[in-house]
Order: structure tokens, then sequence, then C-alpha cells
């Protein structure tokens, strides 16, 4: 028999860690932090003491499991979990998300991580322009691509590419000694690579899987936001940005490279450069090898810019870097030209950043687009703020986002095609609305081992 685990991902939008083990062999998939996972007891500054005192804090209040052989010695030095040496053949990282890695520095740096090659770019960018509250550890990180097979213990995997908002996302094929149990990671139909999600669902079709530990994020009676592809965002910025003469402001998460190439296009098609960061302008150029990707290189990009925010006393490596070449190169500009050319640019922003406004002053009735998900909660602490901000610039707001995960719809159109013997939802908060679906619904219980 196969047991399957669920330590996160169980009833939760996001957290993902679940453990497969067959025979002698212990495989997790993901291993990352659900959402809101510290908000009962920690907000803003009163954050758990991981740096001095280890998991200490989690455990006491429950919010990881105490598992032997799990973590690595140096976070359970303050606890009363005794370190053993780890009892786990390996972590397969379906994306590099928060949801879904954000917890492998806690895990033994000597259980090896799989992911795929442009995640692996992906998270040694995050960790250089993170500063030091960013690691993901020291662990053996070992890539792979489609095509590519693990032999984890006795286990074998085949990663095969879906569409997903960030590159290098991978479903998974786990051939058990029982027969193959497929992992969907993150997925979506409507994206600009769909042909990779539907590769996936072909191919874990053709397995007759005995089961499918699938992702439900959008399954929902009750989903207020608007049902956008990427390529409608394309059009409708484009049209939003060629009716207006101010300066145009987008805000969306920096490693959703579909929409930097989206904006980028819109800037393109309405005359205007499209203005990033130095941290986004570090992660296209680390991911501008992979020829599988197409990324835009801000550094060459006709339509694009690298913006270097001033006054930053101590600068990470990444940023002395655009520092040195600000005033030699043109593609590296600061809040002066951006200012001075209001109604020539599209300037990214994320929340973090908004104090550069202030040195830019845009003008009244500038544009600002929000391009990512809505708050999923009314009580989120940052939207108040956000509208402030709005209102003090008096900016005219829009929201247009295309979500990176499959519509209910497509979630069961995903599930029909690949006929497992038994749907297992995680990463939803609506496991039982599969049943509507599929027959067989194995709804995990979080940490409730259930055999398959
Ligand atoms: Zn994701």
């Amino acid at each position: 028999m196969v047991k399957i685990t669920a330590y996160g991902g169980a009833n939760q939008i996001g957290g993902n860690k679940i453990l497969l083990e067959d025979r002698d062999t212990k495989l997790f998939l993901d291993f990352g932090e659900p959402f809101g996972m510290k908000d009962k007891y920690f907000v803003e500054w009163l954050m758990p003491r991981d740096s001095r005192t280890g998991l200490k804090d989690y455990f006491h209040f429950d919010l990881m499991p105490k598992t032997e052989g799990l973590y690595g010695e140096k976070w359970l030095r303050d606890t009363d979990l005794r370190y053993s040496k780890p009892d786990f053949d390996g972590i397969l990282v379906s994306h590099m998300h928060f949801d879904h890695a954000m917890h492998l520095k806690y895990a033994d740096d000597a259980i090896p991580v799989h992911l795929g090659a442009a995640a692996n770019s992906i998270r040694e960018s995050w960790e250089t322009t993170g500063g030091k509250s960013i690691s993901f550890g020291e662990h053996d990180f070992r890539e792979f691509r489609t095509g590519s097979k693990l032999k984890i213990g006795t286990v074998e995997v085949e990663p095969i590419h879906v569409d997903h908002s960030v590159p290098g996302a991978y479903g998974f094929l786990i051939h058990t000694s029982h027969g193959c149990i497929v992992y969907s990671g993150d997925l979506r139909l409507h994206g600009p690579r769909s042909d990779m999600t539907k590769e996936f669902v072909r191919r874990a079709a053709a397995e007759k899987p005995i089961a499918f530990i699938c992702e439900g994020t959008r399954v929902t009676d009750d989903d207020p936001r608007e049902d956008l592809s990427e390529k409608q965002v394309e059009e409708r910025a484009r049209r939003l940005v060629a009716g207006h003469s101010r300066l145009a402001i987008v805000s969306f998460y920096p490693k959703d490279v579909d929409r930097m190439r989206s904006f980028r296009d819109v800037a393109k098609a309405t005359g205007r450069k499209f203005v990033v960061s130095t941290k986004v302008a570090h992660l296209l150029e680390s991911l501008k090898g992979d020829r599988r990707i197409a990324v835009p290189d801000p550094m060459t990009d006709p339509s694009m810019l690298v913006y270097v925010r001033q006054g930053m006393s101590k600068p990470l490596a990444h940023d002395r870097h655009y520092i040195d070449l600000l005033g030699r190169h043109d593609h590296v500009v600061d809040w002066k030209h951006v200012s001075k050319n209001q109604d020539r640019m599209i300037f990214h922003t994320d929340f973090s950043q908004l104090t550069e406004l202030i040195d830019i002053q845009p003008k009244q009735g500038s544009l600002f687009i929000r391009s990512k998900s809505e708050p999923f909660e009314e009580d989120d602490l940052q939207e108040p703020v956000l509208m402030n901000w709005i209102a003090y610039f008096k900016l005219d707001f829009h929201q247009i986002h295309a979500s990176g995960h499959a519509n209910m719809e497509e979630i069961f159109w995903m599930v029909k095609e690949i006929a497992p013997k038994t749907v297992i939802p995680v990463h939803t908060e609506h496991p039982q609305l599969f049943s509507r679906c599929w027959q067989r619904v194995n709804c995990p219980v979080p940490r409730k081992c259930m055999i398959i």
C-alpha cells in the first residue's frame, strides 16, 4: 500500500507539504508555508523568533508538526524535539511559489531537493535579491526538466511541465509499487502555455493512475473575481494605456514572467518603456539562458528600462551592479527620468516600493493597474493602505488580472480526462465539491495518513 499524509494543503489554499510513503521510501511533495499560517498569533513585527530559537515558537502553537528526522539540527536546538538523522528520501518542488517552497530551509540540509531548472534559477535569484531574510537552505538542489526520470528510493518520478503564473512549474507522475500517483502542483489552462498543461493531462491519463492529488484553488461556488486569460489582460491593459496621457503604474508579482512579457508588449504597442526594478531585472537576466521560456531582457529590450532606487545606504550586490551602470548605460534610469517622461513610461512596482511614487510624483489622474489577485480576506492589512496611496496621488485605479489557477470547470475537466481511481483534492477550501465531477473523492484530513 501507499500512504499519503497532508501536513499542509488539506482544506486550505497553499502550504502544500504532502508526504508520500511507499515501502521504505518517504518523499515530500512540496514544502511550502500556508498563507496566513502565522496570522492567529503573529502580525507585522511580532513574528516567530526562528533565527534565534528555531522552530520553538512554531511548535508551541502547533503551527508545524513535530516530526523526527525531518528538520535541520539548528532549528531544533531550543525545542523539545530531539534531532535525529534525516528519515526522508527527498522533496519534490512543483514550483517556486512561497506556498510551495518557503519551508525548505527548515528541512534537514541532508535531504535532497528536486526542482525544475528554471525553478532553481528563480531560487538563486530570490536568495540573491531578497537579503538575509530569504533562504531555502543548503540542500543538494537537483535540477530536472520534462523528460527526466528521477529515481528516489524505490519510486520513479516523471516531471511534466505545466502552465502556471511562474516559470519552471511541474506536475508529477509518481510510479509507486501499487501504480501511478499523479500530482498536479498548481496549473491553469488559460495561460500562454496551455499546451503544456494539456500535455500533462494527456500523459497523466495514459498512466491510468490509482490517485490524482489535484489542486482546487478556484473550486468554489463563490468566486467573485473576473475570469480573464493572459491574452485578455494584455488587450485590456493596452486599450487602457493607449487612451491615457499620463504615467501608467502597474503592480503585480515579480515572478510572474508571463505578466512581465504582457506589459512589455503593452509598452511596445503604446510607444512606452516598461520600467522594472533591479530585483526584477536580476530575475529576468538569470532566466534568459533558458531558451524555452522566452524571457524579455530589460537590458537589451528596446521597450524596457531598469529602475535604480535612490538613497540605498547598503545596496545588495545586484543593486550595486545597476547603480554602477546608472548614467552610463541607456537602459538604467532613476526617478528623475521616470518623473520627467511620465507619459512615455509604464512603471512596475510592488506594494513595498510605493515610496518611489514620492520621488516620481505622478501627475494627478495617472493610471494605476493592479494586475494581481484581489485580496482574499476583507481584513487584508495592505488594502486600505494601498487605497490611501491611490487617493493621495489621485490615481485612476483599475483591476486587470488573470489567475495562475484553472477555474472549477477546467479542474473538473482534468479530473474526468485523467480518470484516476481516487481524486485527492488539495490546495482548496472546498474539497467536497470535487464529488460533483468524480465518484471517488478522498478528502485529506490534516496530518492524518490515508491509505491508497
Ligand atoms: Zn503557485
